[in-house]
């Protein structure tokens, strides 16, 4: 018997009336619904329980984002769980507490328990989750270089670049124009260290997104005829203690913290 993964071979046996009796305004909406779980294909009253019975047995649900996003930190939840973490925290760079792991993330302590649950004072957003449990996974202990690198050189970095340049940087240099005061404010309680300014930047200073994964952080402000800029680099040392992927999280999460702070203590309380 075939399965049925596309919509349209679910509309194929509908009524197509439109009548919304289901619960939502049209056939085609429906048979959405039901692949993606929403729906079960009995809620159409027009249907012959027969066809119920047999189109049932042949739909395959569409698993949502969630659902792909939950696998995934199950996953990293039982590699965390199998660590030995008195072993692994000195080369985390992190503290062991009552048989947690404490580990600093932009100036606050997140606790990893033995089961690999996370809790923290701190908003708690996926873009930060997923990376701190895969950092404890796979972090080799490397100590920061002073070299600092374009994400784009990392290791399995390039694919990924051009989404860093327009979802990490660009974001983070939009804000810094709107609310320079209050950016540069929340660097400082996120504990970032001001540097002499490198390329001419008017703002050089690195922030611990993880305690051996540094980001150096430099802005332009907008000049006459010019326009303000922003990069984020990295310590060549980041690949061997991060994959790209969770650096790229990382780097959102931030900026969705950022964010969100803004919206709360912003003057006008709009982001732009
Ligand atoms: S109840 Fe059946 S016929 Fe009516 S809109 Fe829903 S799917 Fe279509």
């Amino acid at each position: 018997m075939s399965e049925l993964k596309n919509p349209l071979e679910i509309y194929a046996a509908l009524a197509k009336t439109n009548c919304g009796e289901c619960g939502v305004p049209s056939c085609m909406a429906f048979a959405a619904a039901v692949l993606q779980g929403q729906k079960k294909i009995g809620a159409c009253p027009y249907l012959d329980r027969e066809v119920v019975a047999q189109l049932s047995r042949r739909i395959v649900q569409r698993r949502s984002l969630e659902d792909d996003h939950q696998q995934a930190i199950d996953q990293l939840q039982r590699e965390v769980a199998a660590l030995d973490f008195a072993q692994v925290a000195p080369r985390l760079g992190a503290r062991l507490v009552d048989g947690n792991l404490a580990i600093n993330c932009l100036g606050k302590d997140f606790i990893i328990t033995p089961s690999g649950e996370m809790v923290s004072d701190c908003h708690l957003n996926h873009w930060i989750y997923v990376p701190l449990l895969h950092y404890c996974i796979v972090c080799q202990g490397k100590e920061a270089q002073g070299e600092w690198v374009d994400y784009g050189t990392l290791p399995g970095a390039a694919e990924w670049s051009q989404y860093f340049s327009h979802r990490c940087e660009e974001p983070l240099r939009q804000l810094a124009d709107a609310h320079r005061e209050l950016v540069f404010e929340m660097f400082d309680i996120f504990g970032a260290q001001t540097l002499p300014s490198s390329g001419g930047a008017d703002h050089t200073l690195v922030i611990l997104p993880l305690p051996k994964v540094p980001f150096l952080i430099n802005y332009w402000e907008p000049e006459e005829g010019f326009d303000s800029k922003l990069n984020i680099l990295l310590d060549r040392s980041a690949g061997e203690n991060i994959n790209a992927q969770s650096i790229n999280l990382l780097a959102r999460g931030i900026i969705e913290m950022f964010r969100q702070l803004i919206l709360r203590h912003s003057r006008d309380g709009k982001l732009f």
